[in-house]
């Protein structure tokens, strides 16, 4: 299949594992940004062949890990209320909120229902004139586009009982608290392909100039990360910190020029708190005044509702590249898919379900 098998190509992945090896002669911390490059290294196991003295560690780009408490619980409040359909992608219902999840709001006669797309939502809407529909719009710079243009559809059609609970990130800001936090280790970031497809990468570059750290954006394949392990190893070696575009297939310097109005007409720039991580200042997207009526924090007064991360989940460590999943005594044990007690756990983007899935091994046994 073009654009696939020859991106997980075994001879074409040994070629480059050995260019690597040649061109790495110092330790060097790389981190993939987002969760499904950290799912491609767990499943392929590309961090163990890599030589030893590089280590990859995993960033906070899963949108439901690093979706506030606070957001889950409004969406629980909201779908508690008779009159509401609470409408959302089906990785937000396991989500633990601070009292259970979607699913158990659903279990109690909660109307929750999953869809596949915003688009979908509207419909619902249209369906359903005397029931107010809250969509849950969650996501990084790749979700906002179809967020936005629903939004958008909704005051076209002057779809009334439509809103959407927005929780959106952005990567730049979360690359520039983290290089600013005393504790980072990151010598080079792969950034994220599907993200800079919508919003091209012009902005990832005051990030490589003002911290001097390279920045490649990479794919999801085995290939893909391997290539860009590779560029970010050339330029650490070399001493050179810019922004290459491994993901040439996909991305441009601009990105979508298109998908980034629909964003710039419906949302504005806010600060956001991160799961976990906390407020990232003009890190989030908030839906600009004209299109308040949209807005289901608004309409329903939910600003006030605040939460506090559970101790004994240190998903704020794992999220920042400072600690790995087997690191957390809860991993495996008290913490699986199943009985998750952190969004890291849930998510199919989540570092922690990665490493269930594919490093069960490292489970540790409490005596
Ligand atoms: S294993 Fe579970 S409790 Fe531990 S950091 Fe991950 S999500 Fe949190």
């Amino acid at each position: 299949m073009k654009y696939l098998d020859e991106y997980r190509d075994a001879r074409i992945a040994r070629a480059l594992l050995s260019e690597i090896a040649q061109n790495a002669r110092r330790p060097w911390v790389l981190m993939e940004i987002c969760g499904g490059q950290t799912h491609t290294i767990m499943r392929y196991g590309l961090d163990e062949l890599l030589p030893k003295a590089l280590e990859l560690v995993h960033g906070p780009g899963c949108p439901v890990c690093v979706t506030p408490l606070e957001t889950i619980d409004k969406a629980l409040e909201l779908a508690s209320r008779p009159e509401v359909i609470l409408v959302s992608y089906g990785d937000m219902l396991r989500v633990p909120g601070s009292r259970g999840d979607l699913f158990m709001v659903k279990a109690q006669g909660g109307d929750v229902r999953v869809v596949y797309s915003p688009t979908e939502a509207l419909k619902i809407a249209r369906q359903n004139p005397e029931r107010k529909v809250v969509f849950l719009a969650i996501g990084f710079e790749t979700t906002a586009p179809a967020n936005a243009m629903a939004i958008r559809q909704a005051r076209q059609e002057r779809i009334g009982n439509f809103s959407a609970l927005v929780s959106h990130v952005l990567v730049p800001p979360a690359i520039r608290a983290l290089m600013t936090s005393p504790e980072c280790r990151v010598n080079g970031f792969i950034a994220p392909g599907h993200v800079c497809t919508v919003m091209g990468y012009e902005e990832y570059e005051k990030l490589a100039d003002s911290f001097h750290v390279p920045i490649v954006v990479g794919g999801f394949e085995p290939v893909d990360l391997l290539e860009a392990v590779l560029m970010l190893v050339r330029q650490l070696e070399a001493g050179t910190a810019k922004v290459e575009n491994q993901y040439v297939r996909s991305v441009s310097y601009q990105g979508n020029l298109a998908a980034r109005r629909a964003i710039e007409e419906v949302f504005e720039i806010s600060d956001q708190k991160w799961r976990g991580i906390g407020m990232i200042p003009r890190s989030g997207l908030r839906i600009r005044e004209e299109y308040g009526d949209y807005d289901a924090s608004r309409i329903f007064g939910l600003a006030s509702i605040t939460a506090e991360e559970p101790a004994e989940c240190i998903s704020a460590q794992v999220l920042q590249g400072l600690r790995k999943p087997p690191d957390c005594p809860a991993f495996g044990m008290r913490c699986t898919p199943h009985n998750p007690l952190g969004a890291p756990m849930v998510s199919s983007e989540g570092a922690c379900a990665a490493y269930y899935n594919y490093r069960r091994n490292l489970v540790r046994v409490e005596g």
